[in-house]
Formats: structure tokens, C-alpha cells, sequence
């Protein structure tokens, strides 16, 4: 029987609490890499908080500078 390894997220998980900065950018107010709110800002899908075993997707932007640099 094959051993499958679990998907790794995209980003690593953010411990909590996040400052608010961070925060922002993840409520998508804010670029996710520079925080950058005068956008244009696009998707630049999930980060992830947890701590623990506990994980929480956030759906996040990117600033034109940074959307290809995931
Ligand atoms: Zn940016």
C-alpha cells in the first residue's frame, strides 16, 4: 500500500494571533507579500493560520508587483 503525503499548503502556516498588519492582508485589504493597499489588487490565493492542529484557509490579494510571485 502506497504512502500518500499529505498536499502541502502553498504558503506555511501562519502562527497566531497575526499583528494587524497582517491581519489586513489577510482579510484582503492588503497586499499579501508588501501590504500594499493602493492596488490594483488581484486573487493570489490561500494562506493559512493554525496553531495546533487547527488550520484556517484565507482567501488573499497580491499588488501587480507581486501577483505572478506566489
Ligand atoms: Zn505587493
Amino acid at each position: 500500500m502506497a504512502v500518500l503525503s499529505p498536499p502541502s499548503p502553498p504558503r506555511p502556516v501562519l502562527g497566531l494571533p497575526v499583528d494587524a498588519s497582517t491581519l489586513a492582508r489577510l482579510h484582503g485589504a492588503a497586499c499579501i507579500v508588501c501590504g500594499d493597499r493602493s492596488g490594483p489588487l488581484a486573487p493570489a490565493g490561500y494562506v493559512y493560520t493554525g496553531s495546533g492542529s487547527g488550520r484556517l484557509g484565507w482567501a488573499v490579494v497580491a499588488c501587480p508587483r507581486h501577483r505572478d510571485a506566489r
